[in-house]
């Protein structure tokens, strides 16, 4: 259990308390959300997340991301799925590949949302749990955190690497013990689309949306 977890007490930027987490599913912000809840950190969820499609995907994450930061008692501001403005943005992209420019384009569009929200509510830091995942490229991630908040002054994004000290295993377990729904793409229909025929030409079958739950049996990973 959580409670029994040996963490480094984290300080964020300019040792500043109050933070606004950009959180894109539960599994990927749990670990994120328990170490702040460990360190004392202040912090609020700000689920902006229009990459996720098809609608029904993005209600299960974020139901779920939801329910744990109900039980944690962690505020969530739940933001637009303005999913015509992220698909405007990627128009020409569409068949780019994952790490790639859409996927720029996509941190970019979530984080200068952040940063808006951040500048206009008074938090002074923002951070992500996008870069907990081992399939995103964390310096990809931070450069874009970096250039959403430049606009603003006394506004800073927090690089914390939650990887690290078995932030990525605690990831794991986390997602079991709390049998968060498990997600096997990234988000966008392109990603869909590509996992797909990844799976088809490795002789696995189609994703199924809703069917796979960390910790039970049907999990396929
Ligand atoms: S693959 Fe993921 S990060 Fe890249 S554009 Fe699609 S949803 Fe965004």
């Amino acid at each position: 259990m959580s409670e029994t977890i040996e963490r480094p007490v984290l300080t964020p930027p300019s040792g500043e308390k109050k933070v606004l987490l950009h959180s894109c599913c539960a599994p990927c912000s749990g670990e994120v959300m328990e170490a702040m809840l460990a360190s004392g950190v202040d912090y609020t969820i700000f689920f902006y997340n229009p990459n996720i499609h098809p609608k029904r995907e993005y209600l299960l994450r974020k139901d779920e991301n939801v329910r744990f930061a109900e039980k944690h008692g962690v505020p969530f501001i739940d933001a637009d799925y303005d999913r015509d403005n992220w698909f405007a943005r990627a128009k020409g992209m569409e068949h780019e590949p994952e790490r790639g420019i859409r996927c720029t384009m996509c941190f970019d569009m979530r984080f200068e949302r952040t940063a808006l929200y951040a500048h206009e509510h008074g938090f002074p830091v923002m951070t992500s749990s996008l870069g907990i995942s081992r399939w995103k490229n964390m310096a990809q991630i931070n450069e874009s955190g970096k250039r959403a908040v430049a606009p603003y002054e006394g506004l800073s994004y927090w690089d914390y690497n939650w990887r690290k000290g078995g932030g990525s295993a605690r990831m794991i377990e986390i997602s079991k013990r709390e049998e968060f729904y498990q997600q096997e793409y990234c988000g966008c229909v392109y990603s869909l689309r590509d996992t797909n025929e990844h799976r088809i030409a490795t002789g696995r079958d189609r994703i199924v949306l809703g069917q796979n739950y960390y910790g039970k049996e049907t999990t396929s990973e």
